[in-house]
């Protein structure tokens, strides 16, 4: 689908562009900040419409988390009937958890589908709405032109902000971390155990991803440890067979939610034991309350736990600060490690670059208004339910922008 995109404005738009130093390029439709998996649904979702859409993407290509910062043995946690994107499914040779590249290669062919060419290199660096105009300005810089050309402006009725949940590194601060002289990396430039074969290697942070990267080091014979700071639910992937976000989403709809939590605290209790024994305690709120009141996810346990209790991975307390050559932790451990990795998580972005929608934003940068906002404001993919709000986001934003299409 290529964006309607064009240099000519309605009379009454054009005047406002005068007035500005920078040539606007009008937007007949959407434009959407983001290539993830929540851009594309959403334009294909207007595509299906019959609405254009433009999107402004900052990187090289689409999905870009998937293709350049998620680490090589990613599966995708969810199942892939619950990670498909609006009006065309994952592949049925795929298997239920498809791979990181199988991922990529269905949201290529997604793109392809509907025909969506996304402007990449385009940094989108403010978007606002202007009160005269009654249109949204967004303001990119694109680092491939030369200085003189860098910087565009685009216009348009709707803006759709879909530059995702992790848009950001979050990096922690450690006292002393300056002071560390071995290897120091963000999950995110995480690719392989192969690249720390028989190190000492210290995982920060206990999501998903931590976990996740911990047993890949453990298999590729490092020696891992991981930090455990606070009290995390660790759970089966599977329930009977059945994958666990499947079962919980389908439980919620038939019990209250603390009879959900504690069916899944048991199951869980019963196939995967005492996770405290180990140094992981579990919080006092269930994981779906957890879920639904903090946005935590619970972890979702692909083989970590039992080289846990294996010894093969050992489980740390809080680190006090970083050495020279290691850390020391509250407990008042020390150890030296080869390798530190912060898989600490990452935030959004949105309050750097979407101007005057401070009331959509809670403190931590999250819209709290859920997927609409105001005068055409649009949030796809921030509802913190992964790509199944994606899915949902994408739609209603469509089904909403086509209505407001026919009043106009
Ligand atoms: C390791 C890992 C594993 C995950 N596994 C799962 C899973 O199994 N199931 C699940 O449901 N979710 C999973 N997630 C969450 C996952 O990130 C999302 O579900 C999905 O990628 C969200 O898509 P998105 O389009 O909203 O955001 P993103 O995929 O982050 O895409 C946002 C896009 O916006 C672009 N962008 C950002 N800022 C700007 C800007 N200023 N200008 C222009 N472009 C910009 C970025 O370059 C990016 O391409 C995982 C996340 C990680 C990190």
């Amino acid at each position: 689908m290529p964006p309607l995109v064009s240099e000519q404005w309605g009379k009454e738009k054009n005047d406002c562009m005068i007035a500005g130093k920078i040539l606007s390029t009008w937007v007949d439709g959407a434009i959407i900040v983001g290539a993830g998996p929540s851009g594309l649904a959403t334009a294909a979702c207007l595509h299906e419409q019959g609405v254009q859409s433009l999107i402004l993407e900052k990187s090289d290509c689409i999905a870009s988390l998937w293709q350049h910062r998620t680490y090589d043995r990613l599966h995708l946690h969810t199942p892939k009937k619950l990670c498909e994107l609006p009006l065309l499914s994952i592949p049925d040779s795929f298997p239920t958890y498809p791979t990181r590249q199988q991922f990529v290669d269905y949201l290529d062919d997604y793109a392809r589908h509907f025909d969506i060419k996304p402007r990449f290199g385009e940094i989108v660096q403010s978007a606002s709405f202007d009160e005269a105009c009654k249109v949204w300005r967004v303001h990119s810089i694109d680092k491939s032109k030369s200085v003189a050309s860098q910087k565009a402006e685009y216009a348009g009725n709707w803006l759709v902000v879909a530059t995702g949940e992790n848009a950001e590194v979050s990096i922690p601060e450690l006292p002393g971390i300056q002071s560390y002289r071995g290897s120091l990396i963000h999950s995110s430039k995480y690719k392989s155990g192969a690249d720390y074969e028989g190190g000492k290697v210290l995982v920060v942070g206990s999501g998903n991803s931590g976990m996740e990267i911990v047993l890949d080091l453990s298999n590729f014979n490092a020696k891992p440890s991981i930090v455990v700071r606070s009290p995390v639910h660790v759970l089966p992937r599977e329930v009977f067979g059945r994958a666990t976000y499947a079962v919980a989403m389908s439980l919620m709809k038939r019990v209250p939610i603390w009879l959900a939590d504690l069916l899944l605290v048991l199951y869980s209790y019963l196939t995967i034991g005492s996770t405290a024994k180990y140094g992981i305690q579990r919080p006092k709120n269930g994981p779906l309350a957890m879920k639904e009141q903090l946005g935590r996810t619970p972890v979702l346990d692909v083989g970590t736990f039992a080289k846990i209790k294996s010894g093969g991975i050992k489980v740390m307390p809080a680190i006090e600060s970083l050495t020279i050559s290691g850390a020391k932790f509250v407990d008042g451990q020390c150890h030296s490690y080869n390798a530190i990795i912060l898989a600490t998580g990452y935030r959004c972005n949105i309050p750097r670059w979407l101007k005057g929608e401070d009331e959509v934003l809670s403190n931590d940068g999250f819209p709290n208004c859920g997927w609409k906002g105001r005068r055409g404001l649009y949030l796809a993919g921030l509802s913190r339910k992964g790509l199944v709000g994606t899915a949902r986001d994408a739609r209603l934003i469509a089904e909403d922008i086509r209505k407001a299409c026919i009043v106009g």
